[in-house]
């Protein structure tokens, strides 16, 4: 694999990771770009906790309806016409959001009062093409391709997480139009919060906590192996399973069998068993309805700075649509209490999903 680091014309960085030593990256960005957005504003919300990033900036954003090649910012750029990537040719490629939530390039940022703090969303955001083919999707990726996104995703987890004030690091994939992706291309996103993201610490909270023979996660792993009717595929290293509480219709959690705290901790031999595992759930929730599946793939990593002892490396998969023409949507319970109500049942989901990995 070779990486090469390169700057498209409003400074951010672009990355290629490519399988070839000798590709050529010297293509230059010659489009004439707006100054990057600053940073947004973090502020504190006294009741829950929690930090809410404030991006003012995004509400100019403009609308690219890119459905279709000839328009995408995300292909390789040609003789007519310039894209997000320079090169005429990719095979995995990196860059910073042109409107991050969260960047190095602060503004100024003024107390607000009630109750609240105010801060700069330090940190960075970050858009991973999965491929230069415009019309495939990550179900469709080879496994040597697989292998080489997943050696992108490590290598930006462990360069974001070393920048001063990241505390987390969230690698992830939104997929389809009823998620809200207006971008048909294959691509993820990688998000470096400067704190730990809510649902982080209440999970580690909770590992924190157990009094089990093992690790929360690690238990949690062997209880659902045991009981087996919830697994829905599974090689010697990693295990995907409904899990018993399950919030969405269609939600898979896929682990890694021995304990690391992020994407850069596994092994060679881990990376390789994972491709063909997940890229065939992926293709079962596709087979599920014959419609495209709209799915949130997240990977769950331990915080930079804190309890990466009690993490657990893992990929939460779901997916909003319940059957053919419906799509769950946070309503009331949900939106306004946290309080989820799943209309299909785990064990059945699973039994859906197994029998289309097994065709
Ligand atoms: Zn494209």
């Amino acid at each position: 694999m070779k990486r090469t680091i390169t700057h498209l014309a409003d400074g951010r960085e672009l990355i290629y990771f490519d399988r070839r030593d000798d590709a050529d990256r010297s293509a230059i960005d010659r489009r004439p770009l707006e100054p990057r957005p600053v940073a947004s504003e973090l502020r504190y919300d006294p009741l829950t906790e929690e930090w809410i990033a404030v991006a003012g900036h995004r509400q100019t954003r403009t609308f690219q309806p890119a459905g279709t090649a000839a328009e995408c910012p995300l292909c390789p750029s040609s003789d007519t016409r310039s894209t997000e990537i320079p090169a005429y040719d990719y095979d995995v490629v990196v860059f910073e959001n042109r409107f991050p939530s969260f960047s190095g390039n602060f503004g100024t940022y003024h107390e607000v009062g009630g109750l609240s703090q105010v801060r700069p969303g330090v940190g960075r955001c970050e858009v991973v093409c999965f491929t230069s083919e415009h019309s495939s999707s990550f179900s469709r990726l080879s496994d040597a391709q697989v292998g080489l996104v997943m050696e992108a995703w490590a290598d930006r987890t462990a360069e974001l997480s070393g920048i001063e004030g990241v505390e987390q690091v969230f690698v992830f994939e939104n997929r389809g139009e009823e998620i809200g992706i207006t971008l048909a291309h294959p691509h993820g996103q990688i998000y470096a919060y400067p704190y730990v993201t809510p649902r982080t610490r209440l999970q580690l909270g909770a590992a924190a906590r157990h009094r089990g023979p093992g690790n929360l996660f690690a238990d949690v792993l062997a209880a659902e192996r045991a009981t087996g009717t919830r697994v829905v595929a599974a090689n010697e290293l990693w295990t995907a399973f409904v899990p018993a509480a399950a919030r969405w219709p269609f939600e898979v959690h896929i682990y890694p069998h021995r304990q690391v705290p992020d994407l850069a901790a596994l092994s060679e031999a881990e990376r390789a068993a994972f491709a063909p595992l997940y890229t065939s759930v992926l293709r079962a929730f596709d087979d599920l309805f014959g419609v495209v599946m709209p799915y949130i793939s997240a990977w769950h990593q331990a915080p930079v700075r804190q309890d990466r002892e009690l993490a657990y490396l893992h990929l939460e998969l779901f997916s909003i649509r319940r059957a053919p023409g419906k799509l769950k949507y946070l309503a009331g319970s949900e939106s306004a209490m946290g309080a989820f109500v799943n209309d299909v049942l785990p064990e059945e989901a699973a039994r859906m999903l197994r029998s289309q990995v097994d065709h």
